[in-house]
């Protein structure tokens, strides 16, 4: 199996990549955040919370998701593999999620971080705001969620280093040149 975790600020490309990496490795995508919009544009109840907290900037609680993520995964039993993009964000998420996978004997093969300065972050969320309309996309908002990114989300780059699971890829060039590069860690461990 191959588990990639994709790991970096808002803004970093996490989205992008994750699509690319699930098209050439056959991997399921569970991406968080995908999930939380998507629920909140059907109205479901777990849609409803998610966006109180998404609309300010905030992490969504653990717990919910971390349910909602055990449920997905339960449904992608004959996976190859998955991306996972956007999770987890806190200590708390890592731990559980570690928990669950050692029980199900299912090892994160890399954790890929994206490296990209606070000022490119800035400006790749505001034009994707303007284009998208993404309600979390205004300036305002961005900064918050670099805020707690920094406060809750990068400690767990040292958790992951300590495993000896993280890759540190320059995430500012054109997309294949990234992408690239992210592709040569991956089969350089394999
Ligand atoms: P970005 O990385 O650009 O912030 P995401 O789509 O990953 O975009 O996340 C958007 C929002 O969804 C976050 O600001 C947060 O409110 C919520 N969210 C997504 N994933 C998680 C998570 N693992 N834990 C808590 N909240 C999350």
């Amino acid at each position: 199996m191959l588990n990639l975790i994709l790991f970096g600020p808002p803004g970093s490309g996490k989205g992008t990549h994750s699509l690319k990496l699930v098209d050439k490795y056959n991997l399921v995508h569970i991406s968080t955040g995908d999930i939380f919009r998507s629920e909140t544009s059907n109205k479901t109840e777990l849609g409803l919370k998610a966006k109180s907290y998404m609309d300010k900037g905030a992490l969504v609680p653990d717990e919910l998701v971390i349910d909602m993520l055990f449920s997905v995964m339960d449904r992608h039993e004959n996976a190859k593999g998955f991306v996972f993009d956007g999770f987890p964000r806190t200590l708390v998420q890592a731990d559980k999620f570690d928990e669950m996978l050692n029980k199900k004997n299912m090892p994160i093969s890399m954790v890929v971080s994206l490296e990209v300065s606070d000022d490119e972050l800035i400006k790749r969320l505001v034009k994707r705001g303007i284009e998208s309309g993404r309600s979390d996309d205004t300036e305002e908002v961005i900064k918050q969620r670099l805020d707690v990114y920094n406060k809750q989300t990068k400690p767990l780059l040292d958790y992951y280093k300590n495993k000896k699971l993280l890759q540190s890829v320059y995430g500012i060039g054109s997309i294949e040149e990234i992408f690239n590069s992210i592709c040569e860690r991956i089969n350089g461990k394999r």
